[in-house]
């Protein structure tokens, strides 16, 4: 169980309803001291009731106060209660609400009648609110008092841990395939890169040719271009990435720690840069999107059989293993090993 704490202000209450709450906090003071007082004089015995309390107050509140006195009661020392005292209901007789526009509305009883009041919803409680309004979650009692000009209330929010279960994605960068994905729901994503490989394979013949001719600015100028396509093709190939794992509950992204350059590439020649910034981007919007990302042992992710960690055999972009018999995209059978993997925590 997740227990939290949501505490807000209400938005813009009437003047009415704020001489109503200012009401009800003396009330509701008055009528936990009369529990006390009535208990140290012998008055009446522990199982007061609601018939014995003489005033405006709803039945629901003046239970609760009822409780609270109680239990203050069994406590030591003398009790005696401030006017800046909450006044509170039990988690049964009040609702939160999202209204059609979109608000959200806490109801409660009070004096004259059942009322609700908008509440202000910061990013820091939303969660925790929607889990409530959607019925995800169970809330306790409500307890509302002033601070200086403002109306608050305070209230907890009780769900299950569990509903929350995180789908594993293994991420292979820079095989056969630029991209590689696989989640542990059984689907898979592959980035080609041939407009990487396009890019690159271009502006490699003309640096050559520039270079042969000692055309050394020139040469530079279309290094800057080079740079600003394949930073181009990173940006779509982690977007696609990213918005293909958001499908998925609590996606958890696992990718290599691509210290030095990897064995086995296709990508013969390239500097390592591409597949840093690549790694890069994807991480920071993994980031923005609230989706965690681990980082994993890269050793022989791509030589092994992810069913049975033997080693197998590559040919062109087929994984096949002798042990097992499995045969997979290689790209694929590299990104299930990864996935596999036991991660740590990584940040860009
Ligand atoms: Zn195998």
């Amino acid at each position: 169980m997740v227990t939290t704490t949501v505490t807000t202000t209400f938005h813009n209450p009437s003047g009415e309803r704020r001489r109503e709450w200012q009401r009800a906090t003396h009330l509701y003071r008055d009528t936990k001291q009369f529990c006390i007082d009535g208990w140290e004089a012998d008055k009446f015995g522990m199982s007061v009731t609601t018939a014995s309390i003489d005033n405006d107050l709803y039945s629901a509140i003046q239970n609760q106060a009822i409780r609270e006195a109680k239990s203050d009661y069994k406590k030591d020392g003398i009790v005696e209660y401030h006017a800046s005292q909450p006044f509170a209901v039990n988690n049964q007789n009040w609702e939160i609400d999202r209204t059609e526009n979109g608000s959200i509305v806490v109801g409660f009883p009070c004096i004259s009648g059942w009322w609700y009041t908008p509440i202000d919803v910061y990013d820091d409680i939303a969660d925790d609110v929607a889990r409530l309004v959607d019925g995800e979650a169970d809330k306790s009692r409500l307890q509302v008092y002033r601070r200086g000009d403002d109306w608050f209330c305070t209230f907890t929010v009780e769900y299950d841990a569990e509903a929350g279960e995180e789908t594993a994605i293994g991420v292979d960068i820079g095989h056969n395939h630029l991209l590689a994905a696989d989640a542990e729901t059984g689907e898979s994503m592959l980035v080609s890169g041939r407009e990487e490989k396009y890019v690159r394979r271009k502006y490699r013949s003309l640096r050559e040719s520039l270079q042969q001719a000692g055309a050394l600015r020139a040469r530079n100028r279309v290094g800057d271009k080079e740079e600003r396509r394949i930073r181009d093709c990173n940006h779509k190939a982690s977007r696609r990435l990213i918005d293909w794992a958001q499908q998925f509950e609590n996606p958890v992204l696992k990718i290599e720690d691509l210290e030095g350059i990897r064995d086995g590439s296709d990508w013969r020649g390239v500097h390592s840069w591409h597949f840093h910034q690549l790694q890069e981007f994807t991480v920071y919007k993994a980031e923005q999107a609230g989706i965690r990302v681990e980082e994993v042992d890269p050793f022989r992710t791509s030589q092994r059989c992810s069913a049975c960690s033997a080693e197998g055999s590559r040919d062109g972009d087929y994984f096949s293993c002798s042990e097992c018999d499995r045969g997979r995209h290689a790209d694929l059978n590299a990104a299930e090993n990864i996935r596999q993997r036991e991660g740590e925590p990584c940040t860009a």
